[in-house]
């Protein structure tokens, strides 16, 4: 999981009724706050379902879990019963942290996973080498991405930042004519040297 996640859960504020402390993790009951200290410093005892319980985490897992069992929609029951939940949990909080929604869609439909198992192919779409494939393909296939709604969330750091600029064409977030078709030439945002880069790479 995450490891933001995780730490959120953990630096909870400590419960304490005047009495007795407990731990706001798994509500494990203790007398000294010292003994509940060690306890939460393990950082064991929580479970992904609680944690994730009604999180936007899982309503993405059930967009997921609905392909691929094929069903019109998924309860909280069966999303919490599937056998590959936590790595379900893993990957979707991996799209998070690195942007990238479609790349489940990527990986089960375009790259030729298929004759794996879900898991196999949820484990190995969390690399380095497939979010480099994904964005390569993604270049070639904008319409894969909202770039509108890209341009929209990102306008200010696209407009003011040339190596986000660079990054948002190198990871196929949006393409090089649709960049220009709203903000005009590249020359008003980066230096020569860098239009040359942009070009040669990614212009298509
Ligand atoms: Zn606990």
């Amino acid at each position: 999981m995450s490891k933001d996640i995780i730490e959120e859960v953990f630096n909870k504020p400590i419960p304490f009724d005047g009495n007795r402390y407990w731990c706001p993790v798994c509500l494990k009951v203790y007398k000294r706050k010292k003994n509940l200290q060690n306890h939460l410093d393990k950082r064991q005892c929580y479970s992904l379902r609680d944690i994730l319980d009604g999180s936007d985490i899982e309503r993405v897992m059930k967009e997921i879990t609905k392909i691929i069992y094929n069903r019109e929609s998924i309860g909280d029951t069966f999303l919490k019963q599937i056998p590959f939940y936590d790595k379900l949990a893993l990957f979707v909080s991996f799209c998070k942290t690195n942007r990238v929604d479609p790349l489940f869609y990527y990986v089960y439909n375009e790259a030729r996973f298929e004759k794996y198992n879900v898991s196999w192919i949820l484990e190995n779409a969390m690399t380095n080498k497939t979010l480099r494939e994904f964005f390569e393909f993604r270049r070639k296939n904008p319409e894969w991405n909202d770039e509108e709604a890209f341009m929209d969330s990102y306008e200010q750091r696209l407009t003011e930042e040339p190596l986000f600029l660079i990054r948002a064409f190198e990871r196929g977030d949006i393409t090089v004519k649709t960049f220009k078709s709203k903000f005009g030439d590249l020359d008003k945002y980066l230096n020569e040297e860098q239009i040359d880069r942009v070009v040669s790479n990614f212009q298509r």
